[in-house]
């Protein structure tokens, strides 16, 4: 007996769970591409997240065909803006709050591990074949005869119903070692388990990682750092000995996932959390181990910034825990550091006085500043030079610790120290 692949027809879901500015989008994209004798699918994670039933409203489109002139026709339909680039057959469509990438199918082909692909369009078929997870490869046609038609070819679905991540190929990891990390992400955002071969063959080919530039690890680490719980993809990294590749001191044992859930507590829109993770990460290095880890990943200035100051200011902490600190004592050892690193190690620290003392200094100390400036001073009879940087540091220390609390207070001091320096 014959069996017929069940047909499977997805749009009913794709009308529930999508905006509407969406579905009737893809619904017009499809009739287009028709009626330029090209076939258009949705594919990728949108499609794997519409059959968990998970919110994404990221919609990657693939087209049999020209993606390029099928974006230009879409944009004057919906009167969108349009970016194309056309030597890669791929263009990205926004219009009003949305956006939607379009891409050409195509194959590749790995010159060597680790290489950028080599690219020739192509049919639908090889371009799923080219990704990273079976759940991954999935699509669904929208030309209007077969609008809503699931294309599962290498076995997606029954991977997702048995929360499986899978690899199309035993050559993928080798073709592009940053599936190791995707693999780990997919698989712990979703709850779900590496298939026991591909866990194999992830295992097998970890030193590949070594093929992959710095950028593009980088990459993937952001990706990582902007899941829910970054945590447990670290952790996992660690048991299966690929967070090594990152660098060979960090660890992602229980105190990092403590302390990242406790970042979790303070974020706000305004705090930059990828980073508070990373520095967090970093923050068991040496220096020597830190500056190692930021010329791999050639971080940004100001990310390294932040690391080089939260490893620099675990040395302070010890003093930071003295209850006797008075206010100007907590302000000199954390002034001249990042913020965001004195955070970190607000959160690394397991004294609670230490804990006390960076709140105060984050909430308020660091904002203090005298009612008086240079001019002030110059006019009072202090010649420019030195001596006024001198003063201010004075009135600083004095209203920090609340001896002077007005302008005549300040001026008061200012008197004193005038006549002190004459005699
Ligand atoms: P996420 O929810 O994390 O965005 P996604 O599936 O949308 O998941 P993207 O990084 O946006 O992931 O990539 C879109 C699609 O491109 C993926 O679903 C996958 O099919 C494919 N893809 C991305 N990176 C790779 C890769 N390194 N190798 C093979 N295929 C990839
Ligand atoms: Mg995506």
């Amino acid at each position: 007996m014959v069996t017929m692949p069940e047909v499977i027809n997805l749009s009913a879901k794709i009308t529930e769970q999508l905006p509407i500015e969406l579905v009737d989008f893809m619904q017009v994209a499809g009739e287009v591409a028709q009626r330029q004798g090209q076939k258009l699918y949705l594919v990728g994670g949108v499609v794997r997240d519409l059959l968990l039933n998970r919110t994404n409203f990221d919609l990657d489109l693939v087209v049999e065909g020209d993606a390029v002139n099928l974006a230009r026709e879409l944009t004057s339909i919906n009167q969108g803006k349009i970016v194309t680039h056309p030597r890669f057959g791929t263009a990205k469509l926004k219009w009003d709050k949305w956006s939607v990438d379009l891409a050409t199918a195509r194959s590749e082909t790995y010159v060597r591990p680790g290489a950028l692909p080599t690219v020739k369009p192509n049919a639908i078929k090889d371009d799923l074949f080219r990704r990273d997870f079976t759940i991954n490869a999935m699509a669904i046609e929208l030309n209007p005869s077969r609008y809503g038609q699931l294309l599962d070819l290498y076995g997606g679905r029954n991977d997702l119903e048995h929360k499986l991540v899978r690899v199309l190929h035993d050559k993928s990891f080798i073709d592009d070692a940053t599936r190791i990390w995707r693999g780990l992400r997919y698989e712990q955002r979703l709850n779900f388990q590496l298939e026991p071969a591909t866990l194999q063959l992830l295992k097998r080919d970890i030193a590949y990682l070594d093929t992959i530039s710095g950028d593009r690890i980088r990459h993937e680490l952001e990706l990582i750092l902007k899941e829910e719980y970054p945590e447990k993809v670290l952790h996992r990294a660690d048991e299966l000995g690929v967070l090594l590749k990152l660098h060979p001191a960090l660890k992602g044992n229980g105190w990092l996932a403590e302390k990242f859930e406790q970042a979790r507590k303070l974020s706000s829109p305004d705090l930059p959390s990828t980073v508070l993770y990373l520095a967090l990460l970093a923050y068991r290095l040496n220096e020597e181990e830190n500056e190692q880890l930021i010329s791999y990943l050639r971080l940004a200035k100001s990310v390294t910034q932040t690391l080089r100051d939260a490893i620099g200011l675990k040395t302070r902490l010890k003093s930071l825990a003295n209850p006797e600190l008075s206010p100007s004592n907590i302000y000199s050892l954390l002034h001249g550091y990042s913020s965001l690193a004195v955070l970190v190690n607000s959160l690394a620290s397991d004294s609670p006085v230490a804990r006390q003392h960076i709140g105060l200094f984050l909430s308020k100390l660091r904002y203090i500043k005298p009612a008086l400036i240079g001019k002030d001073i110059t006019r009072m009879g202090l010649v420019p030079g030195p001596g006024i940087k001198e003063v201010l540091d004075l009135l600083l220390e004095a209203k920090l610790d609340g001896k002077v609390t007005n302008k005549r207070d300040e001026e008061g001091l200012v008197k004193r120290w005038l006549a002190r320096v004459e005699r």
